[in-house]
């Protein structure tokens, strides 16, 4: 048995050697990773180990010529078969054929003989595979003991033997096979012992058990099959003389050699494996790496694909999927009803444009905790996009809960927000529809509960509307109304109504202001609160608008050229829409339409409202300051109904403040509508604009604009928007001095379905 590989790799000594000097220096090299405790063992095996020799040597000195050629013979055989050793598994040990030898000559020469030889061939074995000095000497020193110790326990057991079974006879094979195999066991455990003890103390550790089990198995084949062969190599030695031994040597080396390469071969199959099976259980591990990054990238795809990365409620797919969930459900037997919220913030785009986006965004996730804190544990609430948000109301508690759920959330979001440093104050309107309809899919539920909240919105909006079959024929004529709008230029069913525009103090008339009208076959008269959002969403603003343009200015010219005295002094006001701003080519329609009618620019007037200006600000600065140089009037329409900063106002290219009517309306003395209307007139004289109120429909009203210094008024107190006849009869004759009108024989031009088209009268 050998040491195959050496002692465990150099560490600091914990106990450095008491002697100083030579034996330090030597301790150093020999033993530098030996505590105290290794090292007194270390020495101690050495001291027996030569002792053991010693005394070996001693006893072999006075032997034969023949035990010295034997002794000769079995130390090269032992070395060479050293040079092939079969490697026990999972063991730092080895089996040579050199055991069998030694065992032999054990046999034939005693402990001394045989534990020489074996020093000799650990000697060798030890400088083969290891280049400590510290385990090329302790190996043969071990050895030497172990074998010393063995084999002369073996022959005193035969001698034992002999004396009991068969005094003065040839010795029995069947104990000397015995006793040889049991003297080996004793061998290989004194041998595993004694090195087994060394690493274990350098790591202050007791030797176990468990470091001999391991070998047990392969040790005791091999050891048996040695003692075995060994044991009959004698035997037959003893019978027929050292020719067997002759003719043994070969057969051993052979079988050997085979074991050797067998084992060998094993061995190499075995590190095969275990190096496949670590890659293999890397390859698993990398695996199952691989399945939970995976999975973490799957969950958080899922929740991007599902959720609005802003305020990570769902998103509309996982609304759409929430909702065929709860379509199934309400179509279910057991029937659990649910209902859907559409909610729109009525000023959003006013806040992203005025404020930018990031206040924009600010809001949004305020809103939406705002929502969520309203709802019920089992609601949901969605962001469908931009500032539309959809609510899932399940089991639904009866409809009168929906509703008192959206006057909560109205009320909710109706309190102040602070965004940007700002404090907004904004509403919501609210479209309601329910399960009872019987939906089919998830889309016709959110389509209806979107056409129920544009109808809250139509009503004035910062309100909630529930959705009912009616709003089905609403937007079918929608839709029908778009189809016919098309056509409606083409075939002259656009015409316009003029509102006169009164001097307050004079009461002289200073211009009109032209309202499209249609003049629907089917359906008469049609405000342009009915057709223009249609005709803003269908693309055909543009040309409407041109339309408008043209006419109205047409129509001035028209006058003008009738009376010329006093209608030169007139202007036209046309509306013009956020679409229109945005179109590269407005600037020159406004050209052409002013070279082809004859108008002077200073005649026409362009009302933007205050919505379209503030959310456009960028490109209407450019446009009107366009116009402004073309000597074009601008008047911000609806005035104080939106977001306008005094610094836009003062830069702004703007003529006129039209004050909204809806001030104007609820104009009372100390009222906090006409503390604004009284601020806004102020800030028109402070920053040279002329101010106009709409809407003026009592005469206190006009008295009051009036006093307050108003300049200008329009409403139907004064007049109502007029056909062109009626407003020719206005601009042309005496009546223009004598405003208001109301009392006159004019008709405001709105239901008058017999009257048709765009003539200019
Ligand atoms: P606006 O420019 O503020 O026009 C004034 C609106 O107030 C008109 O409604 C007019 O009929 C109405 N009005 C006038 N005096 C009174 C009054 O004393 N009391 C009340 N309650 N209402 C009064 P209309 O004609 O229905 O137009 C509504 C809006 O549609 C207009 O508001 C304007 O923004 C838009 N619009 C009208 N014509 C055009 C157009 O040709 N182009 C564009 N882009 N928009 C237009
Ligand atoms: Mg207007
Ligand atoms: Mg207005």
């Amino acid at each position: 048995m050998l040491p195959v590989t050496s002692p465990a790799p150099p560490s600091p000594p914990t106990d450095s050697p008491a002697a100083a000097g030579p034996y330090r220096r030597l301790h150093a090299w020999l033993l530098p990773d030996y505590n105290r405790r290794a090292t007194a063992y270390w020495w101690t095996v050495v001291a027996l180990g030569t002792a053991a020799l010693a005394y070996a040597v001693r006893r072999l000195a006075d032997g034969s010529a023949e035990l010295w050629m034997h002794l000769l013979a079995g130390t090269a055989l032992a070395i060479v078969a050293g040079l092939f050793p079969v490697r026990i598994r999972q063991s730092k040990t080895s089996f040579t054929a050199g055991e069998t030898v030694i065992f032999v000559l054990l046999l034939m020469h005693g402990a001394p003989a045989a534990a020489v030889v074996a020093a000799a061939e650990a000697l060798a074995g030890s400088w083969r595979t290891t280049r400590r000095w510290s385990s090329r000497i302790a190996s043969p020193a071990l050895a030497a003991i172990a074998m010393l110790g063995a084999g002369s326990a073996l022959h005193g057991a035969l001698a034992v033997v002999q004396a009991v079974h068969a005094p003065g006879q040839a010795q029995n094979a069947g104990w000397v096979i015995a006793a040889t195999l049991v003297m080996a066991l004793a061998y290989f455990v004194a041998i595993s012992v004694l090195l087994g003890i060394l690493p274990r103390l350098k790591r202050r550790e007791w030797l176990r058990g468990a470091d001999l089990v391991g070998v047990f198995g392969w040790v005791g084949m091999a050891y048996a099959g040695s003692a075995v062969v060994a044991s009959l190599v004698f035997l037959a030695y003893k019978v027929y003389g050292g020719g067997v031994i002759v003719g043994l040597v070969p057969v051993l080396a052979m079988l050997l050699a085979a074991l050797h390469h067998q084992f060998g071969r094993q061995e190499a199959a075995v590190a095969a494996d275990a190096v496949r099976a670590e890659a293999a259980a890397r390859e698993a591990q990398l695996a199952v790496r691989h399945m939970r990054e995976l999975e973490a990238s799957e969950r958080r795809y899922q929740h991007l694909a599902f959720h609005d990365s802003l305020t990570s409620l769902p998103n509309r797919r996982r609304l759409l999927e929430l909702l065929k969930e709860a379509v199934a459900a309400a179509r279910a037997p057991a029937a659990n009803d649910f209902a859907v919220m559409f909610l729109d913030f009525d000023r959003f785009k006013l806040i992203n444009d005025s404020l930018g986006h990031d206040a924009g965004d600010d809001f949004l996730v305020q809103v939406s905790h705002r929502i969520q804190a309203s709802l019920r544990p089992g609601d949901v609430v969605a962001r469908l996009g931009g500032d539309e948000f959809a609510v899932l109301v399940r089991q639904l508690a009866g409809e009168a809960a929906v509703v008192a759920l959206a006057e909560r959330l109205m009320e909710a979001l109706a309190r102040p927000f602070h965004v940007a440093g700002t404090e907004l104050i904004t509403s919501a309107s609210i479209g309601i529809t329910f399960s009872r309809f019987g939906y089919t899919t998830p889309e016709q539920v959110l389509r209806d509960a979107d056409t129920a909240m544009y109808k809250a919105k139509g009503a004035g909006k910062a309100r909630y509307a529930l959705f009912d079959t009616h709003l089905h024929t609403e937007v079918a004529r929608r839709l029908r109304l778009e189809g016919e709008l098309r056509h409606a230029i083409e075939t002259g069913q656009l015409a316009l109504a003029y509102q006169p525009i009164q001097e307050l103090a004079s009461g002289r008339l200073a211009g009109f202001e032209a309202l499209v009208r249609w003049q629907h076959p089917v359906d008469g008269t049609l405000a342009p609160g009915i057709f223009l959002p249609i005709a803003e969403e269908a693309g055909m603003m543009v040309r409407i608008s041109e339309f408008v343009l043209q006419c109205a200015c047409r129509q001035l010219r028209r006058w003008q050229d009738e009376r010329p005295a006093q209608a030169p002094l007139l202007t036209m006001s046309v509306n013009v829409s956020g679409h229109d701003i945005a179109h590269p080519a407005f600037v020159a329609r406004v050209s052409r339409a002013l070279v082809e009618s004859g108008l002077q620019a200073r005649q026409l007037t362009l009302e933007l409202t205050e919505h379209i200006l503030m959310s456009r600000l960028e490109c209407a600065l450019a446009v009107l300051t366009e116009l402004r140089q073309m000597g074009v009037g601008v008047a911000v329409d609806d005035f104080g109904t939106g977001y306008s900063s005094l610094s836009h106002l003062a830069t702004l290219p703007i003529d006129t403040l039209k004050i909204d009517r809806s001030f104007v309306a609820r104009l009372t003395e100390g009222s906090r509508e006409a503390a604004v209307v009284r601020s806004i007139i102020s800030l028109g004289n402070s920053l040279g604009k002329a101010v106009l109120a709409e809407g003026i429909e009592t005469e206190p009203q006009r008295r009051q604009l009036e006093a307050m210094g108003c300049e200008l008024g329009q409403g139907f107190l004064l007049a109502p928007p007029l056909s062109a006849e009626q407003a020719r009869v206005v601009a042309c004759g005496e009546a223009w001095r004598e405003l208001p009108l109301h009392g006159a024989p004019y008709a405001p031009y709105a239901p008058d379905p017999g009257h048709t088209s765009t003539t200019i009268h």
